[in-house]
């Protein structure tokens, strides 16, 4: 039998439930908040998304969906006055998105802000933190995805590497990169 054809512990499988149900948790305050699962999700991303990140391409990678399906998915966020469309300075055929004022606000009273803090009142945050995202790195790499890291941890990533005004550059994509840009996610992202 292969590895991966093993059966998993109770543990694991415990974990997995328990996973579904904080996933059940937030699309319960999504859909109260007056938003489906692909709009919550898309505005969250591109809340933590870098300006690199933030085009329809990208989201459909992270969100495991369809061009087609993304596209009406920002349209109706577009059409909520929660985000909108800029220019993308890397490649003048694609466009990138950006949260409006309003979607910043909308954002502040999410469900993952809720759940977030019961975390904290339970005191666990850190740990599980921790743990989820090395799970969460195992399960995308056994799907072959991408793994849309925090910048800061990136192979491409030159911490104090001056570049005009901002600290930090990009390697990769000989970009300059500042204090905010080191902690958002990033499609290109490369674990170090
Ligand atoms: S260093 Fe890595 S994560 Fe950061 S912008 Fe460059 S490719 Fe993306």
């Amino acid at each position: 039998m292969k590895k991966s054809d093993s059966l998993p512990t109770a543990n694991a499988l415990q974990a997995a439930h328990l996973i579904e149900r904080l996933g059940r948790l937030m699309r319960a305050g999504d859909h109260a908040a007056g938003l489906n699962p692909a709009q919550a999700e898309a505005l969250r991303y591109l809340a933590r998304a870098n300006r690199f990140s933030r085009t329809p391409a990208a989201l459909a990678d992270y969100l495991g969906s369809t061009r087609g399906t993304v596209s009406q998915t920002l349209i109706s966020l577009e059409a909520k006055g929660l985000i909108e469309r800029q220019e993308n300075a890397r490649d003048g055929r694609s466009v990138v998105f950006a949260l409006t004022k309003a979607g910043s606000n909308f954002l502040r009273a999410g469900p993952d802000r809720e759940l977030a803090a019961a975390l904290d009142r339970a005191g666990v945050a850190k740990d599980l933190a921790d743990d989820l995202e090395a799970g969460l790195r195992a399960a995308i790499a056994a799907r072959g995805g991408r793994a849309f890291g925090a910048c800061r941890t990136c192979r491409h990533f030159r911490r104090d590497h001056h570049s005009g005004a901002a600290p930090h550059h990009c390697a990769l994509l000989d970009e300059a990169l500042s204090e905010t840009d080191q902690a958002l996610i990033c499609a290109e992202q490369t674990a170090a």
